[in-house]
């Protein structure tokens, strides 16, 4: 592995301000399940690889106003097990239960997989669905980015150089809300997705659909929001014609590629699959929430 140096700031603003003073050497480095993987194959080459492990305020969760903050470097895992998470933000937890080994959920974490930018992803699939926002610093102060805006493209975020996700905030969802999480893998369940979706449905009091989110991963350069298929949802009574035709607008709404994962005819009709058994699940999580 080619040499660099280790740095291991002790405050937000000494990390960003390391990183601000080395644009073009330094790389930020949270469970390093990606980043060292690329480092030893020479994808990355920095001088310098800036550690944020030691940030305490990158750390733990709080769950004021209404919304649950998790900080930066919150575990892949610990968004599987946390029972509060496990019990609030279902989608999440079954996103995280499906990433890759517990070995690699015990060091990945939830600012890495954001900022990483994959499309082969679970976690921000969830994130879109539950509307969470990341929170962003730099050396001139932060902001709040919703993850629905914040992938540009294959590994290509929002992030500015020298900025750095610390927390995402999932706001609370309403009562009468179910979700769910479905990958598809070929070979083994701890491989990437093929083709996955995170679909969240919010019910009004006579069980008709107020809001539908459908995120769909790995079939596009982004995560998708499948707008159209949510708008087919809206305001209906749902049952299994309704979920075919959102499943089947979905899947016209997906942009996938032919790669090694598969053809994206292929994709295209895993997605339609994953999307209607999603929405299937969904719905009799939120009319479990309704009784
Ligand atoms: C074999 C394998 C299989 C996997 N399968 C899946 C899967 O099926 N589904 C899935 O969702 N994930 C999967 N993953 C995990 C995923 O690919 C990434 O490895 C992981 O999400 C990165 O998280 P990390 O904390 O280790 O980030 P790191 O490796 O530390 O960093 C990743 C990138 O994000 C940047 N970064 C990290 N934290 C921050 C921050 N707070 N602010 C700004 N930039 C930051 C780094 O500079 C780097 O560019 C798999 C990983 C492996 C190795």
């Amino acid at each position: 592995m080619r040499r660099f140096e280790y740095i291991k700031p002790t405050s937000v603003q000494e990390a960003v301000k390391f990183l601000a003073d080395h644009p073009d050497e330094a790389m930020v480095m949270a469970g390093g399940t990606a980043l060292v993987v690329m480092i030893d194959q020479g994808v990355l080459r920095p001088d310098y690889v800036v550690d944020l492990g030691g940030l305490s305020d990158l750390q733990g969760q709080d769950s004021s106003n209404e919304t649950l903050h998790l900080g930066a470097l919150t575990t892949v895992r610990t968004l599987e097990r946390d029972p509060q998470i496990k019990e609030r933000f279902g989608v999440l937890a079954e996103a995280a239960s499906q990433v890759a080994s517990v070995r690699i959920r015990n060091v990945a974490t939830i600012g890495g997989t954001v900022s990483y930018g994959e499309p082969q992803t679970d976690i921000p699939a969830a994130l879109i669905a539950l509307n969470a926002t990341a929170t962003v610093v730099g050396t001139e102060g932060s902001r709040d980015v919703a993850v629905e805006d914040f992938f540009l493209g294959p590994y290509e975020t929002v992030l500015e150089p020298g900025e750095i996700v610390t927390r995402v905030g999932v706001p609370a969802p309403s009562p009468r809300t179910g979700g769910c999480h479905m990958k598809f893998t070929i070979g083994s369940p701890e491989n990437k997705p093929v083709a996955n979706a995170s679909v969240v449905l919010r019910l009004d009091s006579s069980g008709r659909c107020e809001e539908a989110r459908i995120v769909m991963g790995a079939v596009g350069p982004i995560p998708l929001l499948a707008t159209k298929a949510a708008a087919i949802l809206k305001g209906e009574v749902l049952n299994e014609t309704a979920f075919a035709a959102a499943a089947a607008k979905a899947a016209e709404e997906s942009d996938p590629v032919d790669d090694l994962r598969g053809p994206a005819w292929y994709k295209r009709r895993i997605i339609r699959v994953l999307v209607e058994r999603g929405l299937t699940w969904a719905l009799s999580r939120a009319a479990a929430q309704s009784q």
